[in-house]
């Protein structure tokens, strides 16, 4: 992934990435999986290695690096076929972490953000609601002023990280009087509030490892100064910040079709068939040039889209398309690289069914196809 075009910084940071996953990660990530969580220290692991919250600037500790060595990070995982814990990282280094370092305050900026370098705070991010996916104009927590305080109450669904983060960056209502996006606002909830509690871990069909809970704030008091970002201004916020995270996730479900794609390679020429190795049959060869083909071209277009981000130009049209098109070549990708495995690619035991399952989710989360498909239209129309 993106190796031969690296300049050299680039390439030893993939390098010392990619032996960090095989020594590291790879080794354990089958019991991760099972147990539907990774341990809480190897949050610390991965600080200690310099993995967390990359791009943040020296001044809060961080290497101060750019976007593109964070999408290393995510890209080794997703080739790796780690799918989940790429999710669970991205969620804290490069959503929660830019969320408090773009509009957080400086006391935030260094209560939070070094600690998350290191590991000794997880983040995560609430906005979805039962009643409140896709359209968080539905949200219903509320967060009420109380002098110094604020009061949240209400109950958010599938937050990841929800099992071990130390905050979360919670979306509130905090003006009742105004209908839809208008009068949202952001907060930073310590886990340790009073009146917060965590449900259980969720079980899903794939990701395991990457716990996702409910969580739920009763009367949760926390100082005003838990504010982030303008009063009433949340959903500007959560506009500008969904753009680096789908550009995350389009990039994320190209490293994971090629990762797909390498086993499928491994396996069609080890398989042998009516005589001969599966790779010979001309399905075969067509079906993995098409497949190439389909994650290549998806490659490109992220390449140029995370180019434009770094440089500020990359438009929410383009993103959205990077993010609906790359997520859905993904789905395509690795079903057609299980169809290649015949029903060993229906086991547990092969990889190639974790990214089958992995996968789903990707069209879902950050914004869903449909949703893509909606703004996207909207800019053709205009
Ligand atoms: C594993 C996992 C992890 C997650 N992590 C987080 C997290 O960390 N933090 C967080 O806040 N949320 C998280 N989510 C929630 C996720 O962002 C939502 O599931 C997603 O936004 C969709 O919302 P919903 O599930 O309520 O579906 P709904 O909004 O109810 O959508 C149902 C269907 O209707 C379609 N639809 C909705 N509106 C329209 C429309 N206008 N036009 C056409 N079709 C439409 C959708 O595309 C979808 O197909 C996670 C979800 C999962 C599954």
């Amino acid at each position: 992934m993106g190796v031969e075009s690296d300049k050299p910084e680039l390439q030893l940071f993939r390098h010392n990435v990619r032996r960090f996953v095989q020594n590291e990660i790879v080794p354990h990530y089958e019991q991760w999986e099972k147990a539907g969580i990774v341990p809480r220290e190897f949050w610390n692991t991965l600080g200690c290695a310099g993995l967390l919250c990359v791009d943040i600037p020296e001044d809060y500790e961080g290497a101060g690096a750019t976007f593109e060595f964070s999408m290393v990070v995510s890209q080794e995982l997703g080739l790796a076929g780690c799918s989940a814990l790429a999710g669970s990282l991205a969620v804290h280094s490069d959503i929660a972490a830019h969320y408090i370092l773009n509009v957080g305050t400086e006391q935030q900026k260094t209560t939070y953000l070094p600690k998350m370098i290191t590991g000794e705070r997880v983040g995560a991010i609430a906005m979805t609601e039962p009643g409140a996916g896709s359209d968080l104009q539905g949200i219903r927590t509320s967060a009420r002023q109380e002098g110094e305080h604020y009061v949240i109450n209400g109950s958010k669904t599938f937050i990841t990280n929800g099992q071990h983060c130390d905050f979360v960056i919670v979306v509130a209502r905090t003006n009742p009087d105004v209908a839809g996006a208008k009068g949202l606002s952001l907060f930073i909830v310590d886990s340790d509030s009073p009146g917060f509690a965590r449900g259980r871990n969720l079980d899903k069909i794939g990701c395991h490892s990457a716990d996702t809970s409910e969580l739920f704030f009763q009367d949760v008091r926390v100082p005003v100064t838990a504010l982030l970002g303008e009063l009433n201004k949340g959903f500007v916020v959560l506009a500008n910040e969904l753009q680096r995270e789908r550009v995350s996730l389009a990039t994320m479900a190209v490293a994971a079709a090629e990762g797909a794609l390498a086993l499928t390679v491994d396996y069609v020429k080890e398989r042998k068939v009516f005589g001969g190795p599966l790779a010979d049959l001309q399905n075969t060869r067509f079906k993995l040039a098409e497949m190439h083909t389909d994650m290549r071209v998806h490659k490109a277009f992220v390449n140029e889209c995370r180019e434009r981000f770094e440089a500020g130009t990359l438009d929410v049209a383009s993103v959205s398309m990077a993010k609906l098109a790359c997520t859905e070549m993904q789905g395509r990708v690795v079903d057609g690289c299980l169809q290649l495995f015949g029903g060993y690619g229906y086991m547990s035991e092969y990889p190639i069914s974790r990214a089958y399952v992995d996968a789903r989710v990707q069209r879902i989360y950050g914004g869903a196809s449909e949703i893509m498909k909606e703004i996207i239209a909207r800019d053709v129309l205009k």
